[in-house]
């Protein structure tokens, strides 16, 4: 039914700027690496909504013209993943409908692990669905409401849900956004002065969004809040009682940006514990210490200093990788590898290397990068990952695999080490990376390295085959 999770995905949201459609167009070009499938756009003047979305980058889509048909002066916008199987357009977002409730639109980033059931109990009693997106629950959720108003159907129809959300609604008069009560996915708000007095009120998926269009970062929504933004100014409620907090590690560890604040913490500050951490944990005997491209970076910066080992960005990416290269009809091994990293053969050649990264999933492309550095004439590979291993799947809206795909969940570091060919292979422990986002509350979520999930998962069977039928 539903052929995809809603991962990895970047939101943002702006109420109260003549200029509300240019800037999310801004916002989402820094949240681009959040999500490459497809991005849209959905504004209000007041009257009428507005919406353009399509397959590809923010840049691409997002023309002068196409930006000149997004009036008002509030607006959502959202980038979306890609993984192989379900690139389709219409399960771009934002989902803009006209309902008992107004014309609204809505933006997701997450996964609904009860999507399942709640479609289910909607398609019984007459809902129509236009995709298979766990999203557009939310939309029936709100219309069926026989609350009258919209912050009220929307009240009712988060505490529905469970999993993972982080929300951005567009109405005709106001946005409204909400963090789901466990706070699994990061949304920020900030402010900015407008050119005419007063300011504007904005967030986003991460504050690097914040930075490029100069709004100041305030704080986070909290998990369980709902937050609306109209001409009465801005109201902050709590639509759900107090859970434990499950902040998603991983946005630390991978998926943010290393200049935005998540969770209230500089990502830069966490990776660089990461690999500081690292190297206490595992040392090696080396003489550079090299990051994989670009997640890596930090963590290797924190590793080398900390071992007192030169750093050298021997890999070398190239960011303009996109769907549509020509493969050559001849074999050309390790192709795809080669087309986003390339050694420099003389900062490799001869040496004892470190090659930090942030995971290793299935291990093939670890392999990859491993042989293509020996290949580069290094005398021995010493893989480090700035992360325990990955031994249980994501249902929150990260892209990691089935457990029978996940290496870690089936192999032994030693197996894993013989696997990708390395020299030898040291994991962070969970008890660093505890350390590194000084998590003293227990106020993250770690599932995908420890397998205990921080919600109920009554669906597990079905959340799995999900993800199997990604392929
Ligand atoms: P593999 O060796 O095939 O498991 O791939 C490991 C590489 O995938 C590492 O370089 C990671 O930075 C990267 N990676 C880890 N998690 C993800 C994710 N959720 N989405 C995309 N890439 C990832």
């Amino acid at each position: 039914m539903f052929d995809k999770f809603h991962e990895e995905c970047g939101v943002f949201a702006i109420y109260g700027n003549p200029e509300a459609a240019n800037l999310t167009y801004l916002g989402l070009y820094a949240l681009q690496h959040r999500g490459q499938e497809s991005a849209g756009i959905a504004s209000s003047d007041g009257r009428q909504t507005h919406c353009h979305k399509s397959m590809g980058h923010v840049a691409e889509i997002f023309t002068p013209e196409v930006l000149g048909q997004l009036p008002g002066d509030h607006a959502i916008g959202h980038t979306r993943y890609s993984t192989a199987g379900d690139t389709v357009l219409h399960n771009a977002q934002p989902f803009s409908v006209a309902c008992n409730k107004g014309q609204i639109a809505v933006a997701h980033n997450g996964n609904i692990t009860n999507a399942r059931e709640l479609r289910r109990e909607l398609e019984r009693d007459g809902s129509i669905f236009q995709t298979s997106s766990d999203t557009e629950v939310i939309l029936h959720l709100v219309a069926r409401s026989r609350e009258r108003t919209l912050p009220g159907a929307l009240r009712e129809a988060l505490l529905q849900l469970e999993g993972a959300f982080s929300l951005v609604f567009l109405a005709e008069n106001r946005i409204l956004v909400a963090r789901d009560p466990h706070g699994f996915r990061p949304l920020a708000f900030g402010q900015m002065e407008l050119a005419s007095g007063g300011i504007c009120h904005v967030f986003a998926s991460e504050t690097c969004a914040f930075d490029l269009i100069n709004a100041v970062y305030i704080g986070d929504v909290e998990p369980g809040e709902m937050v609306i933004v109209g001409a009465e100014g801005m109201t902050r409620e709590r639509y759900a009682p107090v859970r434990d907090r499950a902040q998603c590690v991983f946005e630390h560890v991978y998926f943010s940006r290393p200049d935005s604040i998540v969770f209230g913490r500089p990502v830069q500050e966490s990776r660089e514990n990461l690999g500081r951490l690292l190297a206490r944990e595992c040392p090696s005997d080396a003489d550079v210490v090299v990051p994989v491209p670009d997640s890596g970076v930090a963590a290797a910066i924190g590793y080398a200093a900390e071992a007192g080992i030169p750093f050298r960005q021997a890999l070398i990416r190239n960011h303009y990788v996109g769907r549509t290269f020509i493969e050559p009809s001849q074999a050309i091994r390790d192709f795809g590898v080669k087309l986003k990293l390339n050694p420099i053969r003389h900062l490799l050649e001869g040496k004892r290397v470190v090659l930090v990264d942030d995971s290793i999933v299935r291990g093939t492309t670890s392999r990859k990068i491993v042989r293509m550095v020996r290949g580069a004439g290094a005398r021995e590979v010493h893989l480090r990952v700035s992360g325990p291993p990955t031994i249980s799947p994501c249902f929150y809206g990260v892209d990691t695999p089935n457990f029978a795909e996940l290496i870690a969940a089936n192999n032994t570091v030693e197996e894993i080490r013989r696997f990708v060919e390395a020299d030898s292979l040291g994991y962070l422990s969970l008890g660093a990376l505890r350390e590194a986002v000084a998590d003293k509350n227990h106020d993250y979520c770690y599932a995908c390295y420890t397998g205990n999930y921080p919600t109920e998962l009554v669906n597990i069977q079905e959340l799995m085959a999900a993800k199997d039928r990604r392929g």
